[in-house]
């Protein structure tokens, strides 16, 4: 009898690890979202205002447009302070491990991959370029061997130059991806740090890849009550992404 449940634990425990490592990342040890180079998409670490006119709940990701530390409700325009708000984790996702062991990243997919300059980071981008193409960014779109790709997304993205760093890859001149590189730039596009700026090249070898980043199952919420903070889950930002 206890052999049977030590027997059927020891596979319960080799299971979880088959699944995982191979299968779904970020169920165990949480993948956390630690930038805000994919907002709207994906938000890193946040905060939560509250309109003192309106009442309305906005969340302000690390890049929104905040200023002296006030906030302007997207609602009714009145600006908030921002003093003494909680600052809130980054999204957690999970990802795919399996998704391009049997096909290849799709353009404007998201995807996660070790970083080309530091291995042991795993970033999440989206793919634009795939492949052998030559990719340019021109007036906020993606140019593929010359021709504009029209965007399906959820959010509409303007590519930029980025700011502050060198444009180095794929924006006054194209850019030609190598046999097995994808070209990935960040939603948020003026303060990604991505295949335009990489010192080592513009491409994602296919065996960085690490999987693809498929749902937010965990978002921060902040309450005010008796006089301190609240952090909840928000379970109305469970998501697929897209
Ligand atoms: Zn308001």
């Amino acid at each position: 009898m206890i052999q049977r449940v030590i027997r059927r634990a020891i596979l319960l425990a080799i299971c979880w690890l088959i699944v995982r490592t191979w299968a779904v990342d970020g169920l165990g040890i949480p993948l956390v979202i630690s930038s805000g180079s994919m907002a709207p998409t994906l938000l890193g670490p946040h905060r939560d205002a509250v309109c003192a006119d309106c009442g309305l709940h906005y969340t302000l990701d690390s890049v929104s447009n905040t200023f002296r530390n006030v906030a302007v409700c997207p609602h009714c325009g009145i600006p908030n302070a921002l003093d003494n708000l909680p600052e809130l984790d980054g999204e957690h996702v999970l990802v795919d491990r399996a998704a391009f062991l049997w096909r290849s990243p799709r353009r404007w997919e998201v995807v996660a991959f070790r970083s080309p300059v530091d291995a042991r980071m795993i970033c999440v981008k989206r793919v634009v370029g795939l492949p052998g193409e030559e990719v340019q960014i021109r007036d906020g779109d993606i140019y593929i061997n010359g021709q504009l790709q029209r965007k399906t997304l959820k959010h509409d993205i303007y590519y930029t130059w980025p700011t502050g760093v060198e444009a180095r890859w794929g924006c006054d001149r194209p850019f030609r991806l190598g046999a097995d590189e994808y070209f990935v730039l960040g939603d948020n596009s003026s303060i990604s740090d991505d295949s335009r700026t990489w010192s080592g090249g513009a491409g994602v070898p296919s065996s960085l890849l690490y999987g693809r980043p498929f749902l937010v199952h965990f978002h921060a919420r902040s309450y005010q009550c008796f006089g301190g903070f609240f952090t909840i889950p928000d379970i109305t930002q469970i998501r697929l992404i897209r």
